[in-house]
């Protein structure tokens, strides 16, 4: 359904879309399997406070606040306050904290200081998450700054090169006041060249300063976290007695001793038992997990989520998986830098059964782990593509408008529209089974050489790796693509996106700083740049509107392999230099005139840049016994009514650390 009222309704408000996802297949599951992913949902639920927390110090405050008010404020709830606030809470909850979760820059209410402090004061002060002696209006006078002032905690995550980066961001993962060159001499102090199996440090904990002294809090069941960890582990512990074969009750057995230790050695044995349970059909992620959201790509934010195979699309997985090691000798780049043997790289297609953490209700559409270096080149890793969310994003994307605004002419649209959706889903099969298992570092380099620009350079590598091969005949070979001109459609989509339609999601004036973003450009604009001469890609004007021609396809996917050779030895040497100009040069800066042109043919449309999804709900079905019989699902649930929801049911942790 399209909808025309743009600001405030349930399904799209602000830069907003909510999609629900459809868990089909769920019903013929086993009752075990049902019941595991029951559990498992549990467990992926009950960390959602953790990230609240470490998004920023103040969000679970903020939020019980805004749920207080939006629930029980009695005055004018017609009036344009109260509309702009409710859009104001949506977009919090999306977020999981105060600022935006992607751009990392903090929202600007459209609701007066004045209407928020009376709202508050109006409110039954025993709702409200007061310290002991503190009032109402004390809360006002905390929150009221940080919510409104926008020169106080402006950034989620500052990637701003010659910024501090930590004193300028926001996230909570370190102590205010603790500097950029403080952490990174704390870390490098831990580390030893010659450990050929260094743990993740820093993943588990937050920085602080007691005494004048650097110390971790860890994030464990009698630690940091402790009070939501127990809840995880609570669930864990059911879902161990239901796994579907002991290599999986031990695989959940291990998480739930690392939850316990914070021990980051036992976490590098769970992720290596993790990697190796492949037979199951239920499975999960549940941890601390991606660096993106601190700034020096150490600290791991919280998500959680569980799932079931796709048996009939995993064969398409697993053609390039089986072929790993063809895939690897054949690649573009230098000899040196290739992984002689390619260790259990295993991939399927998945159905997401519910969302947690840092993934909801934004989510990737395709995940691989782990992310520790060594375990990947001695054990491989576990790739997945989700298919049942992609498909909600290709339902909601059907005849929206968008291509056919930004895509050159019929020809090029008619491509897309044949070929855009297989080619999209084997780019993500490519880039996360292939492309982030392929390479190795070279002997010595440290795998956080490139600091910063780390996430971006990794990012751009699996992607190059995608794009290089979708191109190749292999994959007509192996039936994956349907015939030699299919990957013309990815290729034009991914141009288009790097240098044209991806601004879109972008404030006018503001520059690039998400890694994903930042690698789709660094990609384009290289590209772009490096295939001038030959015309390899334009941007050309017609009825003054911009838009990307190219010439030479061929062309183009030798300059992706050119640029994937250069991307593979910046990662394996550790270039930091080398990373920092080609991050800095094509990834980050924006041509104002082609932006503020994109932004005005986009706001045309009135679509949503961003999506995010409603979970479904389970329900355990008991007997007398007290015994699990069935588990059903349902859609039903409003955004507003699920976020309260897991409010109520899942707040772990006290307002105040
Ligand atoms: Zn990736």
């Amino acid at each position: 359904m399209r909808t025309t009222d743009f600001t405030y309704n349930d399904e799209q408000f602000a830069d907003l879309q909510m999609l629900r996802y459809r868990v089909d297949g769920f019903d013929e599951l086993s009752l075990q399997q049902k019941e595991l992913i029951y559990y498992l949902s549990e467990a992926a639920l009950s960390g959602r406070d953790i990230l609240w927390d470490q998004n920023g110090k103040y969000n679970l405050r903020i939020r019980k606040t805004l749920e207080t008010i939006y629930t029980h404020y009695n005055g004018d709830r017609e009036c344009d306050d109260f509309m702009a606030f409710v859009i104001y809470l949506k977009r919090v909850w999306f977020s999981n904290g105060i600022h935006h979760h992607y751009g990392c820059e903090k929202f600007v209410p459209d609701f007066s200081e004045n209407f928020f402090r009376q709202a508050i004061l109006q409110v039954p002060q025993q709702l409200l998450p007061l310290d002991e002696d503190e009032t109402s209006e004390d809360l006002c006078n905390l929150l009221c700054p940080v919510i409104f002032n926008p020169d106080i905690m402006p950034k989620r995550v500052n990637q701003a090169d010659g910024d501090d980066l930590l004193l300028t961001s926001s996230c909570n993962y370190y102590e205010d006041g603790i500097t950029q060159q403080e952490a990174e001499t704390f870390y490098s102090l831990m580390k030893n060249e010659n450990d050929k199996q260094p743990v993740m440090y820093g993943m588990n904990s937050r920085l602080v300063k007691e005494n004048g002294l650097l110390k971790e809090k860890v994030w464990k069941s009698d630690g940091m976290y402790g009070q939501a960890i127990q809840r995880i582990v609570f669930w864990l512990e059911k879902a161990s007695q239901v796994a579907e074969n002991d290599r999986q009750r031990n695989v959940i057995k291990k998480l739930i001793e690392f939850y316990h230790t914070g021990d980051l050695k036992t976490f590098d044995e769970y992720t290596i038992q993790w990697v190796q349970e492949t037979e199951a059909i239920v499975d999960f992620t549940n941890g601390f997990t991606e660096t993106y959201g601190d700034p020096l790509g150490l600290k791991a934010s919280w998500e959680g989520y569980a799932n079931f195979k796709d048996k009939e699309a995993t064969l398409r997985t697993e053609k390039l998986s089986s072929n790993a090691q063809w895939f690897e000798d054949h690649s573009p780049v230098d000899k040196r830098f290739k992984k002689d043997v390619c260790k259990g790289v295993s991939a399927k297609v998945i159905k997401a059964a519910i969302l947690g953490g840092d993934l909801y209700p934004a989510s990737a559409i395709g995940i691989n782990l782990p992310n520790s270096n060594w375990v990947r080149a001695e054990y491989g890793s576990k790739s997945v593509t989700i298919c049942n969310l992609t498909d909600a994003y290709n339902k909601a994307a059907h005849g929206n408008g968008f291509q056919k605004e930004f895509v050159i002419d019929e020809e090029t649209l008619k491509m897309l529209e044949n070929y855009q959706d297989i080619c999209d889903d084997l780019h993500t099969d490519l880039h996360e089974c292939l492309g982030h298992g392929s390479g190795k570092l070279l002997p010595g380099v440290d795998p956080d050489a490139l600091k910063a620009y780390g996430a971006t350079i990794e990012e751009a590598r699996a992607d190059l790796f995608g794009l290089y091969y979708l191109a190749d005949k292999k994959l007509v070979d192996l039936g994956l693509t349907p015939n030699e001109e299919a990957y013309k459609a990815q290729y034009y989509g991914y141009m288009m996106n790097g240098l044209l339609t991806q601004l879109v999601r972008i404030e006018f004036g503001k520059e690039i700083e998400e890694s994903h973003m930042r690698n789709r450009s660094l990609i384009a604009h290289w590209a772009l740049e490096h295939g001038q001469e030959m015309k390899v890609v334009e941007l050309v004007r017609k009825e003054n509107k911009t838009y990307v021609k190219i010439n030479c396809y061929e062309k183009l996917r030798e300059l992706f392999g050119i640029l994937l050779q250069e991307i593979q030895r910046i990662k394996s040497e550790g270039d930091y230099e080398a990373a920092r100009n080609l991050v800095e040069q094509y990834g980050v800066k924006i041509n104002s005139e082609i932006h503020q042109e994109i932004l005005t043919r986009y706001k045309a449309l009135h679509l949503s840049p961003y999506k995010g999804f409603i979970n479904p709900v389970y329900t355990p079905i008991y007997n007398k016994e007290k015994e699990i019989i069935d588990v059903k699902v349902t859609y039903g649930e409003s955004y507003a009514e699920q976020m309260l929801r897991y409010s109520r049911d899942y707040a772990t942790l006290p307002f105040i650390n």
